[in-house]
């Protein structure tokens, strides 16, 4: 896609953290408005493209999505390449998932340049099960340099507001 001028605003933005923590519904609940309850029903997209307007230009986000392989720690270098924008999804219910993203901050690092990265802790709907304060997630972002959001995929909460702002931040780096 480009622009009169022949500029191209086309950005590569992957979706990482364990199994489970709920990457694909966040990414069906943004580009398509859809929630799966039943976690085998993900169908293995390789990504989903959205597009928003900013400053008067379209904008295409291109969000990569596992295929439940890491559940085998076996994301390859591949899924990284490219990418300019990173979303690291926790489930705010199981701390193995929050003990994960620095692995997750790491590898990210190692196979990619990204100008924007957002922590998520994800199902903030599920109050009364929660492992991980709101201040836990967001003094772990501070440390890392990283945006901070809690969203639901269910209920949609901040899952349109997580996104765009990644994106907006890709924009105002690299436009
Ligand atoms: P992924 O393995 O990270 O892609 O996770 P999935 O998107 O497949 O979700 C795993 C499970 O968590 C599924 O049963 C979803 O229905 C559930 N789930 C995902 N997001 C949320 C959420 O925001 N709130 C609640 N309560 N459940 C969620
Ligand atoms: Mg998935």
């Amino acid at each position: 896609m480009t622009n009169e001028e022949g500029e191209e605003y086309l950005y590569k933005v992957v979706m990482i953290g364990d199994s489970a923590v709920g990457k694909s519904n966040l990414l069906s609940r943004y580009t398509r408005n859809e929630f799966n309850h039943n976690t085998k029903a993900t169908i293995g997209v390789e990504f989903q493209t959205q597009s928003i307007g900013i400053d008067g230009k379209e904008v295409k986000a291109q969000i990569w999505d596992t295929a439940g392989q890491e559940r085998f720690r076996a994301v390859t270098s591949a899924y990284y390449r490219g990418a300019v924008g990173g979303l690291i999804v926790y489930d705010i219910t199981r701390r193995t998932t929050f003990e994960s993203v620095s692995r997750w901050l790491e590898e990210l690092k190692t196979h990619s340049d990204t100008v924007a990265k957002m922590l998520v802790g994800n199902k903030c709907d599920l109050e009364s099960t929660r492992n991980i304060s709101v201040e836990e997630g967001k003094a772990l972002a501070e440390e890392q340099g990283l945006f901070f959001m809690e969203t639901s995929a269910l209920d949609s909460t901040n899952v349109r507001t997580a996104f765009e702002l990644v994106i907006k931040e890709i924009y105002k780096n690299i436009s």
